[in-house]
């Protein structure tokens, strides 16, 4: 693997005391990087600034000390080349599924028609092409994940960044979307970085998975999975999967646990 296509240093994040709130050290210090090509996911317990440290690499949210580069370019606001999914995705309900899917390219200033040809091959890559005509209303709820997923591809992110984007899913369709993003992945050869809660989820398709801590996160295990790149969901019954998320749970239990603790009621 090349140089780092994303690389984060010494990043920390401190929300300021409010008149109903003290400070909260919600982040860091953070120290990691994201190889060209590899698909890397982040694990840690729940409020330990996981969604806090996406906005920061996406250039959503500036980092209170330390930098974020991005093919060596200090990111300073969103760059060009990095597409976000968030968890709780919304598709437009007014614009059929071509339309969602082409809105980035229109706002781009892309003609109409070029846009729903490009469009169109992105449903395609998300198994939507039959749905192109249809309004979010009209689909599941792991289908409209997938437009929302389609409407970032379509703009074609050398680095893609998901905040937990299969969170609302069942298991079943998890695996499924998981193996559609690992398609996607080799296809368009572009850095993921994907945070889940989902140890499983990362033990299977991330290349490497980064375990942190309870708030502030830091970063308490890096694991590489050792997986082939051309590899889906059927490595559940691979004696090496179980393995790796055991060993992702014996990092993660402590936090997890005193993460558990300190949540307010
Ligand atoms: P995660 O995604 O891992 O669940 P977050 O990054 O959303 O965690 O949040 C990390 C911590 O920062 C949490 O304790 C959360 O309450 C706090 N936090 C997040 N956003 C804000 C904000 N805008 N103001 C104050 N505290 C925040
Ligand atoms: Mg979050």
């Amino acid at each position: 693997m090349s140089a780092a296509h994303a690389r984060i240093q010494a990043v920390t994040r401190v929300f300021e005391a409010t008149a109903e709130t003290r400070a909260v050290q919600a982040l860091g210090p953070i120290d990691f990087d994201i190889g060209r090509g590899e698909f890397v996911a982040v694990v840690g317990p729940s409020g330990c600034g996981k969604s806090t440290l996406l906005d920061i690499v996406a250039g959503l949210a500036r980092p209170t000390a330390g930098t974020v580069t991005f093919e060596d370019q200090p990111v300073v606001g969103p760059p060009d080349g990095v597409g976000v999914v968030f968890q709780q995705d919304a598709a437009f309900a007014w614009l059929s599924v071509i339309d969602n899917v082409a809105f980035g390219l229109r706002r781009r200033g892309m003609a109409a028609r070029a846009a729903r040809e490009v469009a169109a091959e992105a449903l395609a890559m998300t198994g939507l092409s039959e749905f192109a005509t249809a309004y979010p209303a009209q689909l599941s709820g792991g289908m409209r994940q997938r437009v929302c997923i389609a409407r970032t591809l379509v703009l074609r992110p050398r680095l893609l960044l998901l905040d937990e984007p299969f969170g609302a899913l069942d298991a079943q369709t998890r695996l499924l979307m998981g193996d559609e993003l690992l398609q996607i992945w080799r296809q368009s050869g572009a850095s993921v970085m994907l945070i889940t809660h989902s140890l499983e989820e990362a033990a299977l398709l991330a290349d490497r998975v980064a375990v942190m801590s309870a708030r502030p996160g830091r970063i308490i295990a890096e694991i590489a999975t050792g997986w082939p790149a051309e590899r889906d969901s059927r490595l559940v019954e691979d004696p090496r999967f179980g393995r790796l998320t055991a060993e992702l749970w014996s990092h993660l239990r402590e936090e997890a646990r005193q993460a558990m603790a300190t949540q307010k009621p």
